[in-house]
């Protein structure tokens, strides 16, 4: 057996390479609809900004398109690699935990032929986060996962609307209770997974989300509006985002309409537009079903509320673009019912436009209340429709929001948050090979500590429905 100094003296000489689980959200994949969102862009500049500190980065998806390659690169140290996973086809985010095992298969098979030495893996969500448990334990090292979402929180919140199957909290507990650190994305996060899944609070680290700074830049609106062909002369309401019953767009719907009463002068140049989605595609095959649900349900909303000539429903929005419509737009409003950390105030904030966004989860975090945006009671039509008014006739209040919301982001930006990975990683691999190496020292293979792992392991049983 090698002395304890000897294993450090191999790991440190090793290549820093990681493993990064994200089943559903290729990060190369065009942004906004269907499920394609916050976790795609997450994993995509995280990867990034870790190249540049020297990691070496391996992102595994699930090939589900037959125009996709088997491995794209992503910068000189990342590549994306589209792993056999069920059909090489579109298959609902609900549907796909059944083809987890598969996942896990292709990868070890992958890895090994590749003879691929990772220092740990990391997971997102919850089924790349049961995939990278699995495979964590099949080739001894380390994982860490990162809950964008947490199943109880989310249910709470949506109730009979929640199309996530039961199963799920389970598997999220399994995960919570392994050998493993858990990273949440804001300290609300941190406090609801240990007063809500009994977490033990030494395995959770936060780290947020980030922006990319290069990318969302503020803008001069009349420069923003002119790259857009949009009039200089309107008020415009922005949303950004996925169309999913979460996020809250029948409060903003509500809220246009308020807004037009409290306005009425105003209405002929009053514009909300909602960015992302796939209406040109709501018929198509492809599409999320809680997707073309929700679609039809707002379509529904904006003819009762009689506010067709104000909302435009534009699809999604490349995101060399996204920073235009920010910056053109007088105010952003996220007015979701749960948003565990959301990237979109931080892209807004940086673009240089005052965010009005539901009081709920890590949005409490980025945005100071007053200071640097808006946060009202999610749900809340009218008091959203107020600050959205307050913003747009107080040039003062606005710049105030505006000045803040630039510096405040500051804090978030990708090299920023990859820093704070970076020693996460190092600090995971060398505590778990430690831990191993004491183990070994007193004639103990097997690796264990923190938590006990759950008496029933959850395994995906053929047509479960996840989501
Ligand atoms: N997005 C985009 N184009 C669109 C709509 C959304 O690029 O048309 C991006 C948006 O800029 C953000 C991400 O999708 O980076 C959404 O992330 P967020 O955390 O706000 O929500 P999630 O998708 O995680 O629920």
């Amino acid at each position: 057996m090698l002395p304890i100094p000897n294993i450090f003296a191999i790991i440190i000489t090793m290549i820093k390479r990681v493993a990064i689980f994200t089943d559903h959200a290729d990060p190369l994949a065009p942004i906004g609809a269907g499920y394609m969102g916050g976790e795609n862009v997450y994993v995509l500049e995280l990867t990034r900004a870790l190249s540049r500190l020297g990691w070496h980065t391996d992102v595994y998806t699930r090939a589900s398109s037959l125009k996709t390659t088997h491995i794209a690169k992503v910068s000189q140290d990342a590549r994306v690699i589209r792993l056999k996973a069920g059909p090489v086809s579109f298959v609902p985010r609900d549907k796909l935990f059944t083809y987890m095992p598969e996942y896990v298969e292709s990868f070890l098979k992958f890895q090994k032929e590749n003879k691929l030495e990772y220092l740990l893996i990391h997971g997102n969500y919850y089924f790349s986060g049961w995939a990278a448990l699995q495979s964590a334990k099949v080739l001894g090292i380390p994982f860490v996962n990162t809950f964008h979402t947490l199943g109880i929180v989310r249910h709470n919140f949506l109730k009979d609307t929640d199309p996530s199957p039961h199963e799920r909290i389970a598997i999220e507990k399994e995960i919570m209770t392994a050998d493993n650190r858990i990273i949440a994305t804001s300290p609300q996060m941190r406090d609801e997974m240990i007063r809500l899944y009994g977490t033990n609070p030494k395995k959770i680290t936060v780290i947020p989300g980030g922006v990319n700074l290069n990318r969302f830049q503020p803008t001069p609106q009349l420069l923003a509006r002119r790259v857009l062909h949009f009039s200089i002369n309107r008020l415009i309401a922005l949303y950004v985002g996925r169309i999913e019953r979460r996020k809250g767009i029948d409060t903003l719907l509500e809220a246009v309409a308020e807004l037009a009463r409290l306005m009425p002068d105003k209405r002929p140049i009053m514009r909300c537009y909602i960015a992302g989605g796939n209406p040109k595609g709501h018929k198509s095959k492809v599409m999320e079903p809680s997707e073309l649900k929700e679609w039809e349900r707002l379509q529904g909303i904006v003819d009762k509320l009689g506010i067709k000539d104000i909302v435009r429903f534009l699809g999604g929005i490349n995101r060399e673009l996204l920073t235009f419509y920010y910056a053109a737009a007088d105010v952003t409003v996220v007015p979701s019912y749960y948003e565990p950390f959301g990237l979109v105030p931080l892209e807004s904030m940086a673009s240089g436009t005052p965010v009005v966004a539901s009081r709920v989860g890590g949005i409490q975090w980025t945005i100071r209340d007053g200071k640097s945006g808006y946060l009202v009671e999610p749900g809340n039509a009218k008091a959203f429709a107020e600050r959205i008014r307050y913003l747009m006739t107080h040039a003062t209040a606005h710049k105030l929001l505006r000045e803040n919301g630039i510096e405040r982001v500051k804090l978030f930006s990708w090299d920023n948050i990859a820093d704070q990975m970076s020693d996460l990683y190092q600090d995971v691999v060398i505590d778990y090979f430690y831990r191993k190496a004491f183990h070994l020292a007193n004639g103990n293979g097997e690796v264990k500590v923190h938590n006990k792992s759950p008496e029933k392991p959850i395994t995906p049983q053929h047509g479960a429905a996840t989501g």
